[in-house]
């Protein structure tokens, strides 16, 4: 096979004004699960300048379809669009145009990042033996949008034989590729719980079922599955976020509304943490004389890299920064990825590509940012490893 990293680098520095603007116009205009309308309009105004076959679907996602002129097998490549509900920092150089919403994950370099491995592709065509397909998806930071676009029909038309994404990392050094085998990211499940006693007067206790007494034991029990019922080894997060209960200092509330988060890899384990959740909630409330209704939602699986997959990006990510800069997390990370579907559905690898220059670049974070030239090095690399794959 011949090597293509040069070409690719040198498309890559060709076709950077092309995303760089995006990502400025992106910074500029976040948007949120499913409204992401302006996003959707460039992206599929940058694919038409340039004749990329591409359709819009759930809502406000975009599917792109690079036909390689050799025959071979399709590759799936993705890029998450949306932006967060936080106010950007003041001191920021690149600005959110839209107050109260800002891209602080970087997901603009994802789609800016997506758009010039289309671009680099495209020139490639002729040379392609096989099909690139696009995604561009949105609603990854809530309700996820990885779904419905499986749901509509994203896998097929041609049929898809394995994908890759790239997530811009604020742990990793600049222009460091991060790739781990199996466990990725965690499966993140949502519970609600509501602690129901008995209200009554705050001086007189005797009388009634404190709801917040109650949740306290149970926050602390919660903790102890943690240490004392999981397996060490087997990471597991149970993570109390948001707790209401009572409105003044006189009064013992009738209940108490808490929702968190539960964080698994392993289905066993995530099993085991529901029902010992179940088990301590039911003790403490029997005891204490009230009752309780818990729901634990599913929200996406676990990412596991497939080793095949992952050692495909590995290589191809090695002749675009250099071997010395690939690096191996040791361990998964417990936030969630709606990647996930479709890793679940072809063979995937999910990589990281850092942005740290000096301090850790803290995601989700007002002052969240990035140098844009990084774009260069992830559509480079997302770009060999969608050859690499086809050339196999
Ligand atoms: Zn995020
Ligand atoms: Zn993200």
């Amino acid at each position: 096979m011949t090597d293509f990293s040069e070409r690719i680098k040198y498309l890559a520095d060709r076709y950077y004004p092309v995303g760089q603007h995006a990502r400025h116009s992106l910074h500029a205009y976040p948007e949120t699960a499913f409204e992401e309308v302006r996003t959707s309009k460039l992206i599929s105004d940058i694919l038409s300048e340039y004749g990329i076959e591409h359709k819009l679907i759930a809502k406000t996602g975009v599917v792109g379809l690079i036909k390689g002129e050799k025959p071979g097998k399709t590759v799936l490549l993705r890029a998450d669009m949306d932006a967060l509900e936080l106010e950007e920092a003041p001191s920021a150089l690149l600005r959110s145009e839209r107050a109260g919403y800002m891209h602080a994950c970087g997901h603009d370099g994802h789609v800016a990042g997506l758009i010039m491995a289309a671009l680099i592709l495209s020139d490639l065509k002729s040379e392609l033996p096989g099909n690139v397909k696009l995604m561009f998806q949105p609603a990854e930071e809530s309700v996820g949008g990885a779904k419905p676009m499986i749901d509509e029909g994203l896998l097929e038309n041609p049929p898809v034989d394995a994908a890759f994404a790239v997530h811009l990392w604020g742990e990793a050094e600049f222009g460091e590729v991060w790739i781990k085998n199996g466990a990725v990211m965690a499966a993140p499940d949502e519970f609600r719980l509501r602690i129901i006693g008995k209200g009554g007067h705050a001086a007189h206790p005797q009388f009634t079922a404190d709801p917040i007494v109650m949740s306290a034991n149970i926050i602390n029990l919660f903790q102890q599955i943690i240490s004392r019922r999981r397996d060490p080894v087997s990471p597991a997060v149970i993570t109390v976020g948001s707790i209401h209960a009572g409105e003044v200092h006189n009064i013992i509330p009738s209940h108490a509304d808490l929702v968190g988060t539960i964080r698994t890899f392993d289905r066993e384990v995530r099993k085991l943490i529901i029902s010992e959740m179940e088990k301590a909630v039911s003790a403490v409330t029997n005891a204490w004389g009230g009752s309780y209704e818990f729901k634990v939602l599913e929200r996406y699986p676990a990412v596991l890299n497939n080793p095949d997959m992952a050692d495909i990006a590995r290589i191809a990510a090695a002749k675009i920064v250099g071997a010395d800069k690939i690096k191996e997390p040791s361990v998964p990370n417990m936030g969630g990825e709606d990647f996930a579907f479709v890793a679940n559905a072809v063979p995937a690898a999910y990589l990281f590509v850092g942005i740290k220059k000096g301090e850790m670049i803290l995601h989700h974070n007002p002052n969240f940012s990035f140098d844009t030239e990084i774009i260069k090095v992830s559509s480079a690399v997302i770009s060999q490893t969608a050859l690499d794959f086809l050339s196999k």
